[in-house]
């Protein structure tokens, strides 16, 4: 039997062109991506392609798009070996966390692609990160949301864009890469998992969410303002995990807790972990109710709050998912 691959173009600087008009970058359709790259017909395996209703450049996605990206899944769950998203790099990690927590004892892979250069352009690092992608979605090697971008497999919810210039776009500082692309695809870490239950994909994400990035001088008013907005709030805290030790802070998080809302503490560092307890200064997180994020990517974070609020849980219910690593979206 030849390996089945479905191609989910979504947009992205990977399949876009120059418009004359307006003399900026939109994206244009799968078919006509797909006929500039002929070695694809040299391949023994069946590519099929299909694509969201309206490709977008990614910075445009919303969680209605990651609900038609699921549900094309999960149409074509039992017919496919494999997925492979096309998808603008500027958000890719975030939907890359998303999918993680919507795809639900996911059997098969699911692999991320774009480019810095679109397909049709001379120097295009499209070719490659497409052929090798659909390479290891046929591989048996992976089953996870991954995202395969300038010969480096990586875990989609550990992944972060770090650069808009260098070909290398991706990193994912605190899990090793899945696979390095050289002559041959050497698999480095062996996640596969063994998984004996359906398929279950959770379509519909909550936006009930924010993120709020520390700084010298912020507000306590302005973070007021937003936690008494949202449900759940992803606090980008300093180091390994601390603010500032104003009372007014620390009595503002306390009261915000008691009022049931949600909030985890992620670092603003790449590298490393929230401690708590490690500084005086991490006293403003030390309620018990507040969620230490350990390593987690602040995108994964706020998909892994988006995903949870969806699921109509209790909010201790909601804290306990939290605290649990659900799909290896942080270190234990
Ligand atoms: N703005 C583009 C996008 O994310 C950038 C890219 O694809 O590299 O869709």
């Amino acid at each position: 039997m030849k390996p089945k691959i479905l191609l989910i173009y979504t947009g992205g600087t990977i399949g876009m062109i120059r418009d004359k008009e307006s003399d900026t970058l939109v994206p244009f359709t799968i078919s006509a991506l797909l006929s500039t790259i002929p070695e694809l017909k040299t391949y023994d395996y069946i590519i099929d392609h299909t694509s969201i209703l309206k490709p977008i450049d990614s910075s445009n996605i919303d969680v209605s798009n990651w609900a038609e990206i699921s549900n094309i899944i999960e149409q074509q769950y039992k017919k496919y070996n494999g997925f492979v998203i096309l998808h603008g790099t500027d958000t890719m990690a975030y939907t890359a966390s998303a999918l993680s927590f919507m795809l639900e004892n996911l059997a098969k892979p699911v692999i991320l692609t774009g480019s810095q250069i679109p397909i049709g352009a001379r120097r295009t690092d499209a070719k490659d990160n497409l052929i090798t992608s659909i390479e290891i979605a046929c591989s048996n090697k992976i089953n996870d949301v991954c995202i395969y971008f300038e010969n480096k497999l990586y875990k989609g919810n550990r992944t972060i864009k770090t650069n808009t210039e260098d070909f290398d776009a991706f990193e994912s500082p605190n899990y090793p890469i899945l696979a390095e692309v050289g002559r041959n695809i050497n698999y480095r870490n062996n996640s596969f998992k063994k998984i004996k239950k359906d398929l279950i994909v959770h379509k519909k994400l909550s936006d009930n969410v924010a993120i709020i990035k520390l700084f010298p001088g912020i507000k306590i008013q302005i973070i007021e303002k937003i936690l008494k907005t949202v449900k759940g709030v992803v606090i980008e805290s300093y180091g390994a995990g601390n603010a500032p030790t104003d009372r007014k802070l620390i009595n503002l998080l306390n009261k915000m807790v008691e009022q049931n809302k949600i909030i985890i503490n992620v670092t603003q560092c790449m590298y490393g972990k929230v401690i708590s307890g490690e500084y005086a200064t991490s006293k403003p997180f030390s309620n018990k109710d507040i969620i230490i994020g350990k390593d987690i990517t602040t995108e994964a974070a706020i998909t892994k709050l988006m995903f949870l609020l969806s699921l109509n849980l209790s909010d201790e219910e909601i804290k306990k998912q939290l605290r649990k690593n659900l799909r290896g979206e942080f270190t234990d």
